[in-house]
């Protein structure tokens, strides 16, 4: 069953278009099960009917022409219940609803199942049969397994339906909607600009070619540089491999000649499409050929024809090198988007970024917001090979991507634009004054940085220091891991820049979704691997050079160094960091230089470290809270998945008992903490935040000003009246609702979305 399973998701997978799809589901199940009619409904636009979308077995004029109200007919019993249906005589059940047009007279049997994805019910499956009998289990069981698998690729068949190819598109193209997460606020209208990783055929995009003899001769070269790696390839395995299996590396020379996949890319590209797209369309369709075959043997041929693919593509794309013309306004789509693949474009013409992958706590959301870019994320329906070059908004408060817009979309979103730059001017006013609540209580609001383009902007929104400094992302930016005397003179620059404000540098904290491509980590479970701390204690040299560089740009400056160490679960990295950090502050002082011993703290961000906050803080200087990482470790919701992004909430109760835990502990030794993850920069948040005690607010230059606003509007007495009242909920949508009314009440409900 697994076999045939497997084969029709995959068949389906790789169907062109909605219909397709849903014609191949009827197609395999109907010979799979033995059955004589398979058909399938899917909910319509309105969400009012379901409409006979496919069959196999009743009348195909009807496909597309009837539909059933959701409360008729034993279709709609099945998505009204939201489970399987299975009757020995169907016209029987009191549900029963004779269509004339469908002819399903003949048929007494019926077994209905949903489809369902993200707990709504899409439409329903269905088989039936002549004969007087109940569907057996095993019948029912290959059924519902089949359409748990089914869902999530009609959602996206059914989500990219709108979507045409770049060939297509025309003014009358309808838009296309999306709905994703969001990723940082703003709206951002452009063009879309898809990057894709190298070397990977899946997710080269449509695109056109602008000289064809021009991509035609790029690909002959690659051809003629695929061929010398095959023979090359064919001579060191020649003692090695027997005669049979090195006649595999002619089959592939000849598959690269003009009359087999050579020749038909290159009528590809005659066609108008670009040398990389030209490829992926003749190969997916050699492969599809492949994948289908019943013969176990053919079947795997599929692997080698992707292997040759990838081999030509890879020698396509050394000769094109990195893209260099980018649009004017672009809006940056990627399968998962990397510091360096933003860093690519010139900074005054990106406009967005929107990621098929992640969600509003992956670290590329963190740094859009840092940077001021509009961004949405878990964009999981969008069709991104197909978008290269069309028009495109990104509403990064929403978390929704609009494919070539209508005029209406493009006047609404232009008038959320400029309502936004008055809401950002206004704020403007706030810059030099201080955070004081109307009760008088001061905070201090520092932000999170990572880049030397996140000193203006912040300086510009008035941060009083640096809360974070993400040394990582500059480690991510270059291609082999950077020099003390380079780390030196990069972090000195960020202390001069904000001098005489504070400064907290965090030591590299790389693992999880921060990988390096000179330092890769493979592992099952990154989050909970090999991340920050652990990786700098396992290799002190790397830990020593960067705490040297960082004490060493110190030198003469005003303005206070901190340190700060990521992801700590016990003490004794605790211990054994001060113990390196203590050698190098002796080290350098031995040198002649003179500096002042940095304050060094710990970043509590793994529940182990709120349990042991009493036995923490005694260690160091203060305790600063990632609550981007302690939200993700508590409530066990990976953040950068967007599946469970709904069950990631800062106002979980467990998250804010937790806060306050850390808070008493700390105060009661009588040292500072704050709180640098993106919780900070949520305004019902940051209320509380104040109201438990924390000294500094550090976040995004980007919320600086709003939080500014909120805490400027909220007397401290009324901040903890809330606080109290939140500690005794229990429920994280119920602390979120409470919130928004207090900041509506307080005249802030702009600011709830
Ligand atoms: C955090 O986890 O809250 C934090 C600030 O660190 P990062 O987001 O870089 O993991
Ligand atoms: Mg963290």
């Amino acid at each position: 069953m697994l076999d045939v399973l497997r084969r029709i998701i995959q068949e389906v997978n790789s169907a062109r278009d909605l219909q397709s799809a849903l014609n191949i589901i009827v197609e395999r199940v109907t010979e799979a099960m033995g059955t004589q009619v398979c058909s399938v409904y899917l909910l319509d636009e309105s969400g009012e009917h379901f409409l006979f979308m496919a069959t196999e077995g009743l009348n195909k004029t009807a496909v597309g022409h009837v539909s059933i109200d959701l409360d008729k007919g034993l279709v709609g019993l099945v998505g009204e219940r939201a489970e399987p249906v299975n009757l020995d005589n169907a016209p029987k059940h009191p549900r029963y609803l004779h269509i004339v047009e469908v002819g399903e007279e003949p048929y007494h049997s019926f077994l209905g199942v949903p489809i369902i994805h993200h707990r709504s019910v899409l439409g329903v499956l269905v088989v039936q049969q002549q004969e007087v009998r109940r569907y057996d289990e095993s019948e029912e069981a290959f059924l519902i397994t089949l359409s748990a698998q089914l869902a999530g690729v009609i959602a996206h068949a059914k989500a990219t339906g709108a979507i045409l190819g770049v060939h297509e598109l025309d003014e009358n193209t309808p838009s296309a909607t999306f709905d994703a997460a969001p990723g940082a606020p703003g709206i951002a209208i452009g063009t879309a600009c898809v990057c894709f990783p190298q070397a990977d055929l899946n997710t080269v995009p449509e695109r056109k070619a602008y000289d064809i003899d021009h991509e035609k001769k790029k690909f002959r070269s690659a051809l003629i540089a695929t061929r010398k790696e095959i023979r090359s390839l064919s001579r060191k395995l020649a003692d090695r491999l027997p005669k049979g299996e090195l006649a595999l590396f002619d089959a592939y020379l000849h598959m690269l000649d003009d009359n087999a996949i050579g020749g038909e890319v290159i009528r590809k590209i005659k066609e108008g499409y670009w040398s990389q797209t030209a490829l992926r369309k003749v190969i997916d369709k050699h492969i599809e050929t492949f994948t289908v075959m019943e013969d176990s043997y053919l079947k795997e041929r599929a692997s080698d024809v992707r292997d040759l693919g990838q081999r030509v593509l890879a020698n396509l794309q050394l000769s094109e090198g990195p893209r260099e013309e980018f649009p004017d306004d672009t809006i940056l789509v990627g399968e998962e988007l990397t510091p360096s693949m933003i860093a690519e474009v010139p900074k005054q013409k990106l406009a967005g970024l929107v990621s098929v992958r992640g969600s509003a706590n992956s670290h590329v959301a963190i740094l859009a917001r840092a940077m001021g870019l509009p961004t949405v994320m878990g964009a999981v329906d969008l069709p991104i090979s197909l978008l290269d070059g069309q028009p495109m908004i990104a509403d990064g408060f929403e978390g929704r991507v609009i494919c070539h817009p209508s005029k209406e979309e493009y006047a609404a979103y232009r008038k959320i634009v400029l309502e936004e730059e008055a809401f950002v001017e206004g704020l403007e006013e706030l810059k030099d004054l201080p955070t004081k609540t109307p009760d008088g209580y001061e905070m201090t609001l520092c932000v999170n940085t990572g880049l030397m383009a996140d000193v203006v902007r912040s300086l510009d929104r008035g941060a009083q220091g640096v809360g974070l400094y993400r040394t990582e992302v500059y480690f991510q930016m270059i291609d082999r891991f950077p020099t003390e005397e380079e780390q030196r003179a990069i972090y000195r620059e960020h202390l001069k820049a904000f001098a005489p404000l504070p400064v907290t540098m965090r030591t590299l904290d790389i693992g999880g979704d921060k990988a390096l491509s000179y330092f890769p980590i493979e592992e099952e479970n990154p989050f909970l691997g090999w991340r920050g701390i652990r990786v700098t204690l396992d290799h002190p040299e790397i830990f020593l050079a960067q705490v040297r560089a960082m004490i060493r740009a110190h030198e003469g400056l005003e303005g206070e160094l901190k340190i700060m160490l990521p992801m700590i679960s016990n003490v004794s990295e605790v211990d054994e960091a001060l113990r390196l950090i203590g050698q190098c502050y002796r080290e350098i002082i031995e040198e002649g230089v003179e500096v002042e011993m940095p304050d060094v703290g710990v970043m509590v961000e793994v529940p182990a470290a709120v349990y042991q906050a009493k036995a923490i803080i005694k260690r160091v200087d203060f305790l600063s809270v990632g609550s981007n990482d302690l939200t993700q470790y508590l409530l066990a919701v990976d953040r950068n998945n967007a599946q469970v992004a709904g069950l990631y909430q800062h106002l979980h109760p467990a998250v804010l008992h937790a806060l306050k835990q850390v808070v008493d502990a700390t105060k009661a030794a009588r040292k500072p903490v704050s709180i640098c993850g993106e919780m900070a920069g949520n305004p019902g948040a940051a209320i509380l935040l104040m109201a438990m005690g924390y000294d500094i607010l550090s976040m995004s230059a980007t919320s600086i000003p709003i939080i500014k606003w909120v805490l400027r509007s909220v007397n401290l007495a009324d901040a903890k009246v809330m606080l109290k009242h939140v500690l005794k909920m229990d429920n994280a949508w119920m602390i979120k609702n409470y919130m928004d009314d207090q900041l509506r009440k307080a005249g802030l409900g702009q600011l709830v979305r």
